[in-house]
């Protein structure tokens, strides 16, 4: 089966959320382990990642540093970040296949994600991005052009758009690189966010993408069999945070809708994953969320939320092709 694996935030980073070199080398030595565990059992995958700390990062270099050196936007911070996550994961993935016994070509394509022009995020930003600073100091950047909110007791922050993924670029070349028979890391951090502009060239945009909604459309470019949606939690819960808290195993498509719009998935973390899972399940695949420790066992049923469509497809158990 072809696998489309999408590895959260904690994949990336310490436990405590520290974000290091080495806290990133080590989080993603183990996350290469389960993969690499996952194509022992003959499952082709295809990667994909967040970057949020990393870009955070970023942000931070850019402001204290924005007298001596220019800022740069943050289509710039998704390009360099799929970079420093590629590099890092290709290298990590190589060595769990050779502990393995196994020898597969492993690529990282810079990967672009067409988004439109005219996506309500660009007029209402919500997505918060960097650290908090003081009022003061988030007036000159204000100047800039930059929108901040008001976040109360924290201080204020950075809204940007978090358009609706529309196409992944660089397909081809993903596409091309698995016909190969590669393992294919791309759209890190929901790819790279640009528009088209009339003459058909592809222009950065100061916007950040879902990377669970990127991972969604990828696993459909790919003609994936499986989107899998890894993170720290073994499964989406209903009645998360209460008493009396219900883990999801199988469920339909339906279900999980009614579910999620009763309001039991956060939306900053939850939320996008149960709603790429419901978008690639709709389109007829099987969706499934879990924890990095479990990705083995779920592939084949056995542990996560799997998400199943409606009407089971008797034709075969791959989402359809892109249009
Ligand atoms: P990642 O960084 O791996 O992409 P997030 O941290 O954004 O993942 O989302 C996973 C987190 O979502 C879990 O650690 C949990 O704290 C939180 N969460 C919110 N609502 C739910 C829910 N209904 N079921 C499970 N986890 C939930
Ligand atoms: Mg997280």
């Amino acid at each position: 089966m072809r696998v489309l694996v999408a590895l959260g935030g904690n994949a990336m980073t310490a436990p405590d959320g520290r974000a290091r070199p080495e806290d990133q080398q080590r989080a993603i030595g183990v996350a290469m382990e389960a993969v690499a565990d996952l194509v022992a059992v003959g499952h082709d995958v295809v990667l994909t990642h967040g970057n949020g700390p990393q870009v955070g990062n970023l942000l931070v270099k850019n402001e204290m540093a924005a007298a001596t050196v220019p800022p740069v936007p943050l289509d710039w911070c998704g390009a360099q970040t799929q970079g420093t996550i590629g590099f890092t994961m290709v290298g990590a993935l190589e060595a769990a296949l050779r502990d393995r016994g196994l020898s597969r070509p492993v690529a990282a394509v810079v990967t672009r994600t067409r988004v439109d022009g005219d996506d309500p995020g660009f007029s209402r930003p919500t997505k918060p991005v960097g650290r908090h600073l003081s009022a003061q100091d988030a007036r000159p950047l204000v100047a800039h052009g930059q929108v901040w909110q008001d976040r109360g007791e924290r201080g204020w922050r950075r809204v940007v758009a978090s358009p609706e993924p529309r196409e992944i670029l660089d397909a081809h070349t993903v596409v091309t690189l698995l016909a190969a028979g590669y393992l294919v890391v791309a759209a890190g951090g929901g790819g790279i966010p640009v528009v088209l502009d009339e003459d058909g060239r592809a222009r950065g945009v100061e916007a950040v993408i879902d990377k669970d909604l990127t991972a969604a459309l990828l696993a459909r470019t790919v003609g994936a069999d499986v989107l899998l949606v890894a993170t720290d939690v073994e499964n989406a819960i209903v009645g998360y945070g209460t008493p009396d808290p219900r883990p999801l195993g199988r469920i339909r498509v339906a279900e999980l809708e009614s579910l999620a719009r009763a309001g039991h998935f956060a939306s900053g973390s939850m939320g996008p994953k149960v709603e790429a899972a419901l978008r690639f399940a709709r389109a007829g695949g099987r969706s499934v969320i879990t924890s990095l420790e479990r990705i083995v066992p779920a592939v084949q049923g056995g542990a996560g939320t799997v998400v199943e469509p409606d009407e089971p497809d008797e034709r075969s158990g791959r989402g359809p092709e892109p249009g």
